[in-house]
């Protein structure tokens, strides 16, 4: 079990660190790099937002992940108040109000939570993939426990992503990854829990506008499967479903990576890169299902070392430990 946790973590920084580097559109990423990113790079200086990251280095995803990650363990259990710690702290650490990082949802809940608005109303706008791109610590709690995954998801989305789409798309993920922990589960078993998932999701939280998460998950999963050349594939992902920070594009083309690569966390790493876009959320995504799918045997030693040597600040085998402590037996 502690294989798969730890998996999980390394996957969802594997995959925001690998794709961080990548350009908004498909071709551009394949021009700067002349092909497919086949090692971490630093982000490039003319990134709207990675501009000053180094080789290796995560990005809010994964310090989210963490940040929130640590609040669940110091309670035991998950709650919208350590939710909204966690992401407080991770804001205040990263010095929110001075870095180009912080999306758009998370920004405007952060000062609603500062300013003591109640919980249930600080996510009431919160309608990108903020949650969703840090809910894989909720999934890694809850093997084989779809119901777990999506009340224990729901609950983190609701200081900052509050309606039903942004929901959807965190239960997806948790999901999904809750199926990944089960020994001898299968890809497409995977991918339908997070189908399931996404739509026992969307009927919490306050309605808000958005496309079909489980729809568009099965028609990246579609694409990823068709006769086209990966290259093909993959820039129809960015067209068709995209690869945005709304919601059922990032998670959507999250689940097609992950069909792509056939599980395996490297390829989703490589596959999300050349997606580009919000590749890092994308990639983290993936690459957390991944991870947890195959356990922390199925990366590089070289990979590890990389994760660990730039990000000193995470201690990935301390949190893995945490969260087994709530996995319920
Ligand atoms: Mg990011």
């Amino acid at each position: 079990m502690l294989n798969k946790i730890l998996g999980g973590l390394y996957g969802q920084a594997l995959g925001d660190a690998w794709a961080m580097p990548a350009m908004l559109r498909p071709e551009h990423t394949w021009e700067r790099y002349g092909g497919w990113i086949t090692e971490f790079f630093p982000g490039p200086s003319d990134h709207p937002v990675h501009h000053s990251l180094h080789a290796g280095q995560i990005t809010d995803d994964t310090e989210q992940a963490f940040s929130l990650a640590k609040e669940f363990i110091k309670d035991g259990k998950v709650t919208p108040e350590g939710a909204a710690r966690g992401v407080i702290a991770w804001y205040d650490m990263i010095d929110g109000d001075n870095t180009p990082y912080v999306g758009p949802s998370t920004r405007k809940a952060v000062s609603a939570i500062k300013s003591g608005k109640p919980l249930e109303e600080t996510g009431k706008n919160g309608d990108t993939n903020g949650a969703a791109m840090r809910v894989s610590p909720v999934g890694l709690i809850h093997p084989g426990d779809l119901e777990g995954a999506v009340r224990d998801a729901h609950l983190s989305c609701i200081p900052t992503h509050n309606t039903d789409v942004a929901i959807s798309g965190a239960c997806a993920v948790a999901g999904a990854i809750a199926i990944a922990m089960v020994d001898g589960s299968t890809i497409d078993e995977i991918i339908e829990a997070g189908m399931k998932a996404a739509d026992m999701g969307r009927k919490f939280g306050y309605t808000w506008i958005g496309a079909s998460v489980s729809r568009r998950i099965e028609m990246a999963v579609e694409i990823a499967r068709s006769e086209m050349r990966d290259r093909e594939k993959l820039q129809e992902l960015y067209d068709v479903i995209g690869t945005t920070l709304a919601i059922p594009d990032s998670v959507g083309a999250a689940f097609g990576i992950l069909a792509m690569a056939d599980g395996d966390p490297k390829q989703c790493a490589i596959y999300a890169a050349q997606a580009s876009g919000d590749a890092d959320t994308v990639a983290a995504m993936a690459c957390a299902i991944a991870g947890a799918w195959k356990g922390v045997g199925a990366f590089d030693q070289e990979i590890i070392d990389t994760l660990l040597s730039a990000n000193p600040d995470y201690d990935f085998y301390g949190v893995a430990e945490g969260l087994l402590k709530l996995v319920e037996v």
